[in-house]
């Protein structure tokens, strides 16, 4: 594949280090890619600035028909890009078929929509002789910067919100994941106008580092780890960049004793897994009342340990490998130091899976308690703690007693003792007997160390527009 950025109206190679991109499945180098140098980045920004004069003024509409040909795209060549994101990434080909593709196309469809039906306060005389209204307007040029999980549907949440409000953007994959950031480049590049989207590529400290410190972005948009969107605050520090923070994340699921077992069971197999856990809003820290604890922890590590991953046909898989080797001693070294405590007992999984790829066993981690740190970092890998709690208050206690703020879920049959439960959690979202589920019309985000502002939503659209009052004085 073709595999050079797009800055402005051209396919450029970059001029800086290489980075191996691997495919995680067998640890093999799938190709090298240059990074971009500081004259290529200045390039991006400066084609952004200039589609900005244009861009910003075209109407709802028109950038309603531009994300409606770019859904459109992805969702006829869906299989050639779910099999870039799987090589890449890992996945499961029909996870990244069946699962992402869809809702990536969604996402530019769902703003291709919302940005023709922004709502606002009304336009009126609220002083005698003076006529006020509301404008939402673009903040500018956009830097983002997406991490490797979600490679694709991470742009889409941060590309689609963006042009539909009326900024340009330079983004930045992952520099493990760039695959699919370049095919799609090659979309926007016949479909949109000349620098609205340009894609460049590299690691965080060199081309993400330029891109946050650049003096004429105006908002930084980052999703990734909590470290990276500190140095993103101190960067926007400097010139009072705007920011929209999508950070980590270490979900508490409180179940009830009075909780559908079953329901939970394979919620949590499906939820606290998916993705290898790889996944902000991982389903990984449980906690679980005292009368169904024991219960839960059998029959989830019995179902956990049929989750299929590394089989040679790979429509066989739920799950893939995680991201890299290092991610991979990273998951292990968290699971070692819990298995050394003595109240911990490593029910099913515990270790890396066979051959050259990047694999680990699924696995269950029981008998947690609060202050270990298995329940407290944020893991990323497919390990679910399990700890036991005595009554609501503990157990709210101990979901809320974390750095992070991003997403938790609470199970039981009974509706008052969820909607009470739910009401005292402090997550960006609160899922009642289910978890995960996410859909373009509702907001995902954080609060806390998981950061702030929300992907998919109108709330999306708020967050990339500004708001601006224009009075008119009519005597
Ligand atoms: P990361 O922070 O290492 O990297 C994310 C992106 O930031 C990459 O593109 C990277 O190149 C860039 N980056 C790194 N250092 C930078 C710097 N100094 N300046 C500018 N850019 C820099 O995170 P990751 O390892 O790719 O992704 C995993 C993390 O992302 C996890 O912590 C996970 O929870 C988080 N995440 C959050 C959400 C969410 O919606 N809240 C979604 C997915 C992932």
């Amino acid at each position: 594949m073709d595999t050079s950025m797009l800055i402005g109206s051209k396919f450029e190679a970059g001029t800086e280090t290489e980075e191996a991109i691997l495919d995680p499945k067998t640890g093999e180098t799938i190709l090298n890619l240059p990074e971009a140098s500081q004259s290529q980045i200045d390039a991006a920004v400066s084609a952004a600035q200039a589609a900005f004069a244009n861009w910003s003024r075209t109407t709802p509409a028109q950038r309603s028909g531009y994300l409606l040909r770019i859904a459109e795209r992805i969702e006829a060549e869906a299989e050639e890009f779910a099999r870039l994101e799987a090589l890449n990434c890992g996945k499961p080909i029909n996870a990244a078929l069946n699962d992402e593709i869809p809702a990536i196309v969604d996402c530019y469809r769902f703003f291709a929509g919302a940005v023709r039906t922004m709502p606002g306060v009304v336009a009126g005389e609220y002083l005698p002789g003076f006529t006020s209204m509301v404008r939402r307007d673009p903040v500018g040029i956009v830097a983002s910067i997406a991490p490797w999980n979600y490679p694709l549907m991470m742009m889409a949440w941060k590309l689609a919100p963006a042009i539909a409000g009326g900024n340009t953007v330079v983004f930045k994959p992952s520099e493990q994941t760039p695959l699919t950031a370049l095919k799609l480049a090659k979309i926007l590049a016949e479909i949109l106008p000349e620098g609205v989207v340009n894609v460049v590529l590299g690691r965080g400290e060199t081309v993400g580092n330029a891109l946050i410190n650049h003096p004429k972005v105006n908002m930084i948009s980052i999703t990734g780890d909590v470290a990276t969107g500190k140095k993103v605050l101190q960067a926007a520090a400097k010139s009072v960049k705007r920011t929209h923070l999508e950070l980590g994340g270490k979900a508490p699921v409180i179940v009830f004793d009075d909780a559908d077992l079953e329901a939970v069971v394979s919620g949590l197999r499906a939820f606290g897994y998916y993705n290898a856990g790889q996944d902000c809003t991982a389903a990984c820290r449980i906690y679980a009342g005292k009368g169904i604890y024991e219960k839960l922890v059998a029959d989830l590590s019995s179902v956990v340990s049929t989750i299929k991953y590394g089989q040679p046909d790979d429509t066989e898989n739920e799950i893939g490998p995680l991201i890299s080797q290092r991610q991979r001693d990273r998951v292990s070294s968290f699971v070692e130091r819990a298995a050394e405590l003595k109240h911990i007992e490593i029910t099913t999984g515990g270790k890396p899976g066979a051959g050259s790829g990047f694999f680990y066993q699924p696995t269950v981690v029981a008998g947690a308690l609060q202050e270990d740190e298995i329940v407290r970092r944020e893991v990323f890998g497919p390990v679910v703690s399990v700890t036991r709690f005595s009554d609501v208050d503990e157990a709210v206690a101990w979901a809320n007693d974390s750095d992070y703020g991003l997403a938790s879920s609470v199970w039981t049959k009974d509706v008052s003792r969820a909607m009470a439960t739910a009401a005292r959690l402090q997550y960006g979202c609160t899922w009642i007997n289910t978890h995960f589920m996410l859909t373009n019309e509702m907001p995902h985000g954080g609060l806390k160390q998981s950061g702030y502002g929300k992907d998919m939503s109108l709330y999306a659209l708020e967050d990339y527009t500004a708001v601006r009052h224009v009075m008119v004085a009519h005597g």
